[in-house]
């Protein structure tokens, strides 16, 4: 054990030493300092396991000796020698840090030797503790995947922040970031792949960002900035800016290379919130602001986004992710031939699987879908999957129609016509077998655009359904404009039928009508044997309704066919 001696009296020093030399424990090499500067001057070049401290130096008597060598910064435990006059100080040297304290006029070899061990011993036992003490720290602060501060951290420097803004009368700017269609990443790549980006996208906005802005990650594809010292909101402008830019460039994950990008939301103290609460979740209203939007996007937080809308923010961006990560399932349900009974065709009817909520009607997300332009994807999705489904069938002998519902928004995308003639190549569907439901209101809404659209997809050979009809006040005139091939009854007739006069000659003359016109008609909502033969009376040619079945997931619809239809 090396052991540095630092002591003015030779006649001690070589007391000391020579006790030390004849140690049967363990061998010490002993170096001697005569004055505290010597001392400081040693440690700043070598390293002691243990000091042996004589307050009483010529450069410095007392407890500022055991402060200078504390103060070097030096981490070696120090054993205090005094005399027999000073032992109150020797006492106070061992609070303030000094491991122990020796009295020179009664020390033996054996009191020495032990005190120096475990000073050592309790020195080291100290260091590791410390250690996990920030070990532990680290842990609870940090996100230990990308070393970023964690929520908690980030609660506090936001704290901070507000209050080093209040004091300079100063801006903050609290931006939330959400990666775009991380999910599918982690899906296709694996997780290991995933948090490697993860790490790489907190890398980038640290090299990104000052030093004086703090990063931090608070969930899964979720990160933070706060941003300090902003004088105009135009400086987070900038910062968000950079922040977008640095996703320009690719991402680097074993071997792959490929382009990620965010949503953003700011908001600011002190105009958005002055306290932690209010800013956190007008960063997060704006965020989910941008992510409706679109992918790549950021936003700044303004009132108008109040929370009432953030509901419905969320759900838009619920429903962009379910349209990245395919979370949406055809129901079918079959269509009747009142002629002779049978199954003819089915109607693919799309419901949203929520991972929390479960199976969510379209009802509930189409009218949003629209209203985003989301439902171009969803509905080229459910175009795909329906001839797909249908095209099995076939392949496995059963031969039946397909029905697909279009929207409005769909009808005005210009690249309706390819996208749909693509899907029904891809499958290897027949054209004729397929028709889309347009409803009446929409198809009445615009309709040279309709006429146009409806004569593109008659020419692929697909057919033409007026759906809802009866609801949308159609301009019977009109109706001879539409390259048409049905009518589909609105279930709203059916409900009162055959107990309300009004809709029985509603439903009577509309039935009549399609035969005048040469169109099929299709009774929607039957629920009723009274209905079905109320529809028979009236010569309608085919029905759809929970009276034959409700609409049925792909593997149930064909269980229910077997039984229900075996020819
Ligand atoms: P729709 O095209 O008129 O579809 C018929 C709706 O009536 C379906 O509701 C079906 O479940 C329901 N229905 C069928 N038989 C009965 C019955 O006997 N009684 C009652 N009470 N209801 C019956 P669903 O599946 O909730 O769909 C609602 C609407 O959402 C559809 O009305 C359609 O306009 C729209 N929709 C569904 N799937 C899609 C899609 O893939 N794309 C688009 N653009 N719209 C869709
Ligand atoms: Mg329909
Ligand atoms: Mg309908």
């Amino acid at each position: 054990m090396k052991v540095l001696l630092v002591e003015d009296n030779p006649t001690d020093a070589f007391l000391i030493q020579k006790l030390l030399k004849s140690s049967r424990e363990i061998p010490f090499e002993v170096d001697v300092s005569e004055t505290l500067s010597a001392a400081l001057e040693y440690l700043s070049g070598e390293s002691a396991e243990v000091i042996l401290l004589d307050l009483g130096l010529p450069d410095s008597k007392g407890l500022s000796t055991l402060e200078a060598i504390l103060a070097a910064g030096s981490a070696t435990p120090i054993v205090v020698l005094s005399g027999m006059d000073d032992e109150k100080a020797a006492y106070q040297a061992v609070q303030q840090g000094a491991q122990d304290f020796l009295e020179k006029g009664s020390i033996d070899r054996k009191g020495l030797v032990r005190s120096l061990l475990y000073a050592a011993e309790r020195q080291r036992l100290r260091t590791e503790l410390e250690e996990a003490r920030l070990r532990e720290h680290e842990l609870a602060y940090h996100d230990s995947l990308t070393g970023l501060p964690n929520r908690r951290l980030f609660y506090d420097r936001l704290g901070q922040a507000i209050e080093h803004a209040k004091r300079d009368k100063t801006m903050v700017g609290l931006m939330f970031l959400d990666l775009d269609g991380f999910k599918n990443i982690n899906d296709s790549l694996g997780h290991g792949a995933g948090d490697s980006l993860l790490k790489a996208v907190a890398e980038r906005l640290e090299s990104a960002l000052r030093s004086s802005d703090t990063v931090g990650r608070i969930g899964g594809d979720e990160f933070t900035v706060i941003v300090e010292n902003i004088q105009w909101a135009q400086d987070a402008f900038h910062v968000a800016d950079t922040i977008m830019r640095s996703f320009e460039k690719p991402f680097e994950v074993e071997d792959h290379e490929f382009f990620v990008t965010t949503g953003l939301g700011v908001s600011f103290y002190p105009e958005d919130g002055e306290d932690i609460e209010s800013l956190v979740k007008r960063a997060d209203v704006a965020m989910y602001r941008a992510k409706a939007e679109g992918k790549n996007k950021y936003c700044f937080y303004n009132p108008s986004m109040d929370a009432q809308s953030l509901g419905r923010l969320k759900l838009q961006s619920n429903l962009r992710k379910a349209v990245e990560r395919d979370e949406f399932v055809l129901h079918f349900q079959p269509q009747v031939n009142l002629v002779d009974g049978n199954v003819f065709g089915v109607e693919a009817l799309v419901r949203w699987e929520d991972g929390e909520r479960g199976l969510i009607p379209p009802g509930d997300f189409i009218p949003l879908a629209e209203e985003s332009g989301l439902i171009i994807p969803l509905g080229d999705w459910v175009m795909r999957e329906a001839c797909r489904q249908v095209k099995e069938w076939e392949e496995e002998g059963l031969e039946i129609n397909l029905t697909v519902n279009l929207s409005a928004h769909q009808l005005r995308f210009e690249h309706l016509i390819e996208s749909v003639a693509e899907a029904i190549m891809d499958s290897g569907l027949r054209p004729e077998r397929v028709g889309l439901e347009i409803t009446e209101s929409v198809a009445m809404n615009d309709v040279d655009l309709s006429i146009k659209m409806m004569k593109h997809i008659k020419d692929m050979g697909v057919n033409i359904l007026i759906d809802d009809f009866g609801t949308g006040y159609s301009s019977l005139s009109y109706l001879t404009r539409f390259p048409i091939d049905k009518l589909k009854i609105d279930r709203s007739f059916m409900r009162k039928i055959p107990q309300s006069r009004n809709d029985v000659a509603l439903a009577s003359a509309i039935i009549a009508l399609a035969h005048d016109m040469n169109f099929e008609v299709v009774a929607e909502g039957v629920e009723t044997e009274e209905q079905l033969r109320f529809l028979n009376e009236r010569g309608c040619h085919a029905m759809q309704g929970y009276y034959v079945s409700k609409p049925l997931p792909a593997k149930s619809f064909m269980e229910w066919l077997v039984v229900n239809n075996p020819n």
